[in-house]
């Protein structure tokens, strides 16, 4: 019985002591962990995320204070999904994160849904643009741009938002807010390699100089007209001209258009 209660001592000392070398390493990785960036504690209040804290090369690749953005809270606490979760710099995220609130979700409601889903296309990703090796770093390469190609809405449409069956009205004030937040913007007419879609990034230039290159294409001739009501359909893609050399938005682009730089 004595050897018993010794046998039982053992067990719990040596229990006691794997507990506490298991919460050595925790509270030591607690106190590695940064504090939450201002961003994040901002970002907290209309995403979900899991923050990254440093993402880093090869090479000029990488950026601090990168997040993981998984959904994001639209004023009525509904919920839109980046699918796949998109890695971008907090500014990113939350630049991202207020343009799905407060210009896409409204948007998406004149179709006739709310908005529930965004399609990444391509986040942080260490690359040339336009996946050119040896180019100018893409601003994917420091987790500062984002692709998407469609949005989801609650009744099962998906929006795709290069889509000429899209009600052109709707597409060309997408571009106009889309324009307004991102500092670069392209789209179908930009370099040829953004036909299905939309590139968006918070790239800084001097002077504050903006991209905004998305021409908003017509369906083609044989198409019947649409209305707003039924061009929301994702229909198989048309075949597209060869992108114009210059972007022709008829003035409506509310951003300066830059020549010097077309590669993203
Ligand atoms: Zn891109």
């Amino acid at each position: 019985m004595k050897g018993l209660v010794v046998i039982a001592l053992f067990f719990c000392a040596t229990g006691l002591a794997a507990a506490q070398d298991a919460a050595v390493p925790a509270a030591k990785a607690t106190e590695a962990e940064p504090p939450p960036s201002a961003c994040q504690l901002r970002l907290t209040k209309v995403a979900v995320f899991k923050p990254i804290p440093l993402l880093a090369g090869p090479g000029e690749c990488g950026a601090v204070d990168v997040v993981l953005l998984e959904q994001v809270m639209l004023p009525d606490q509904a919920k839109v999904t980046v699918a796949p979760p998109a890695t971008l710099r907090c500014a990113m995220a939350e630049a991202v994160a207020l343009w799905l609130r407060e210009d896409v979700a409204p948007a998406a409601l004149q179709l006739g849904a709310p908005l529930r889903g965004l399609d990444n296309f391509d986040s942080y990703e260490c690359r040339g643009r336009n996946r050119v090796h040896g180019a100018t770093l893409s601003e994917h390469g420091r987790a500062n741009a984002l692709d998407v190609r469609a949005l989801r809405l609650a009744n099962g449409e998906v929006i795709g938002l290069t889509d000429v069956n899209v009600a052109r009205g709707w597409r060309e004030a997408l571009r106009a807010s889309t324009c307004a937040r991102f500092s670069t913007v392209l789209g179908p007419g930009s370099d040829g390699r953004h036909e299905q879609h939309i590139h968006v990034d918070l790239a800084e230039r001097r002077g504050g100089y903006k991209m905004c290159e998305w021409d908003v294409r017509e369906p083609v001739k044989e198409t019947a007209p649409q209305d707003g009501q039924n061009a929301a359909k994702l229909t198989e893609p048309v075949p597209l001209p060869r992108p114009r050399p210059v972007a022709s938005v008829n003035g409506a682009s509310p951003a300066k258009k830059m020549r010097w730089q077309r590669r993203w």
